[in-house]
C-alpha cells in the first residue's frame, strides 16, 4: 500500500485491513501469544474447520477481560515451561498460520510495521471499548496515558462533557446503570 493512511476511531474495517496487508506472514509474533477474536470472525473460521461455532468456542477460545469488556482470544500452547508465553494453537512451524485464509479481523489488521500501535487502538475502540461503562471508560483512559491516541481516541474526543468526564474519573459515575441515569437526567 502505497503512502499508509492515517488511522483514526472511525477509518473504516476495508481499509484497517488493507494497512494489515504490510505483514509478511513470517508468523514470529504468532510464536508469542495469540489474536483476539470477535464474533464475526466465528462462523467464518469455525466453517472453515468444519465445526460448529459452539465447538470452536469451547475448543479454541478463551475468555479474557479487555477495557472491562468479555473478549476472547484463540489459546495458545506452551513450548518452553519457564516463559509465561506461548504460541498461537494454529501456529505452525512449518506452515505458519494454519487458517490464513480465513485468520480472526484482529490478526488481519495488527501488524508489526505498526510501531506506534495504532492498529490496535483502532480494535480497543471499535471492537472492546463501551462508552456505556464507565470502568471500560477509565481503562481507556489509563492505557492511552502511555500511547499517542489516534485521532477520536483521546477522552476529550470520546466524552466530550467535562462534567461527565470528571465524574466518571473521580468515580462518582461508578456504574454503566448510574452513567446511564446520568445522561437521562441530562436530556431532560
Ligand atoms: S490465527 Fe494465525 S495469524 Fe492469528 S495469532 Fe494465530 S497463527 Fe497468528
Ligand atoms: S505481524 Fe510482523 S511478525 Fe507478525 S507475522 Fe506479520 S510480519 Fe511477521
Amino acid at each position: 500500500m502505497r503512502g499508509r493512511p492515517i488511522i483514526s476511531t472511525k477509518t473504516p474495517k476495508e481499509i484497517m485491513i488493507e494497512i494489515g496487508k504490510e505483514c509478511q506472514s513470517c508468523g514470529h509474533c504468532c510464536r508469542f501469544g495469540a489474536g483476539y477474536v470477535i464474533d464475526e470472525d466465528i462462523p467464518r473460521i469455525a466453517k472453515r474447520l468444519g465445526i460448529t461455532e459452539d465447538d470452536f468456542r469451547k475448543t479454541y477460545l478463551v475468555e479474557q477481560k479487555r477495557l472491562n469488556s468479555k473478549a476472547y482470544k484463540l489459546k495458545t500452547v506452551k513450548t518452553n515451561s519457564r516463559k509465561r508465553y506461548g504460541r498461537c494453537i494454529f501456529f505452525d512451524e512449518e506452515r505458519k498460520c494454519l487458517i490464513h485464509d480465513v485468520k480472526p479481523l484482529y490478526c488481519r489488521i495488527a501488524t508489526c510495521a505498526d510501531k506506534k500501535g495504532e492498529a490496535l487502538q483502532w480494535f480497543d475502540l471499535n471492537m472492546l471499548l463501551n462508552l456505556e461503562d464507565p470502568e471500560s471508560i477509565r481503562q481507556w483512559n489509563e492505557l492511552i496515558k502511555f500511547r499517542e491516541p489516534i485521532t477520536g481516541a483521546n477522552l476529550e474526543e470520546l466524552v466530550p462533557d467535562p462534567e461527565l468526564r470528571l465524574k466518571i474519573l473521580t468515580y462518582e459515575i461508578f456504574s454503566g446503570r448510574e452513567l446511564k441515569a446520568e445522561l437521562e437526567k441530562r436530556r431532560k
